[in-house]
């Protein structure tokens, strides 16, 4: 006789930079690592606020009654860290590094003024997740930055190529080539 479970997350472990290094931690612990196989980061497995487990995998448990013979049946794989805890709402470490990076970035944009660049940095968070606010902040981030030039606007834009998601780019006049 064959049972399904319910379905349900495993749990991730991944880096503080945001490399997932173990997307299945219960079924595939000989993946586990204690730093990260890409950078050499710390690796955690629960968000840093509240300990709530990472998500991981979702799928089931299928197997037979009569063999005893279970294994974890994959519906949604782990592609890219997930920016935010779903349990407390907290930006996960590598989220924050790349909110921080920005913000650094920003404030070396030295054409702009002081209330130009605090408006840039109150948007970052809606232009690396999609949010309601996305579109106007791409076309705040398009008005500013257009017709600067120098060192921390390259460096800005290689940091939008890397962290701001595909089809803000478009209207940011940034994509990928
Ligand atoms: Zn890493
Ligand atoms: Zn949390």
């Amino acid at each position: 006789m064959i049972v399904i479970s319910e379905y349900f997350y495993t749990h991730a472990q991944i880096c503080l930079s945001g490399h997932i290094n173990n997307s299945n931690v219960e079924y595939h612990p000989e993946n586990e690592n204690s730093f990260c196989q890409i950078c050499g980061a710390k690796v955690i497995d629960e968000c840093p606020s509240c300990h709530a487990k990472i998500r991981g995998e979702r799928g089931c448990v299928k197997g037979n009654m009569l063999d005893n013979c279970f294994h974890f049946s994959t519906i949604q794989r782990l592609s890219i860290a997930p920016a935010y805890c779903y349990a407390c709402g907290a930006p996960y470490p590598w989220t924050e590094a790349t909110l921080k990076t920005a913000e650094n970035i920003i404030n070396m944009l030295d054409d702009l003024t002081p209330d130009q660049k605090k408006q840039l940095v109150d948007f970052i968070p809606d232009i690396i997740v999609e949010t309601p606010q996305s579109r106007y902040a791409a076309l705040v981030y398009a008005k500013f930055l257009d017709g600067l030039q120098g060192l921390a606007v390259d460096c800005f834009k290689d940091w939008c190529q890397k962290n701001v998601f595909p089809t803000l780019l478009v209207l940011l006049n940034m994509q990928k080539q």
